[in-house]
């Protein structure tokens, strides 16, 4: 396996991911704060779900936070991975095909773990 990180360019997209990371996390906070308050809300309503009218508009709003908490989440552990990478030096190798990928695609997307021509293929 060649290494084509150097040290440099380890710090720089340690920095990257971790920007990413704290900025996933603060979205979770947030939405973790709202799921909070809907569930409040919700319990309050509960008395009779099926016929009060904020009913379904509830629902599809917890469906709507779960979502996007799921999202925040998987990009957390999908940084996480990315600095375990960085870590143990496969970082920036596609796992597909082995290829390096691209520092262009690196820089756009830190946790990206397929070339784009394997990430192409994937879709
Ligand atoms: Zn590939």
């Amino acid at each position: 396996m060649t290494r084509t990180f150097t040290p440099d360019r380890v710090a720089k997209f340690e920095k990257l991911l971790l920007a990413e990371r704290s900025e996933a996390e603060s979205r979770l906070a947030e939405h973790r704060q709202g799921m909070a308050e809907v569930r409040v809300a919700r319990s309050d309503a509960s008395a009779d779900d099926e016929h009060d009218p904020e009913g379904p508009t509830m629902t599809q709003e917890w469906s709507q936070r779960t979502a996007v908490l799921a999202d925040a989440e998987a990009e957390v552990a999908d940084v996480d991975r990315a600095l375990a990478r960085l870590a143990d030096g496969t970082y920036g190798v596609c796992e597909r095909c082995g290829k390096p990928i691209t520092v262009a695609r690196l820089e756009a997307r830190p946790t990206a773990t397929l070339c784009i021509d394997c990430a192409r293929l994937e879709r």
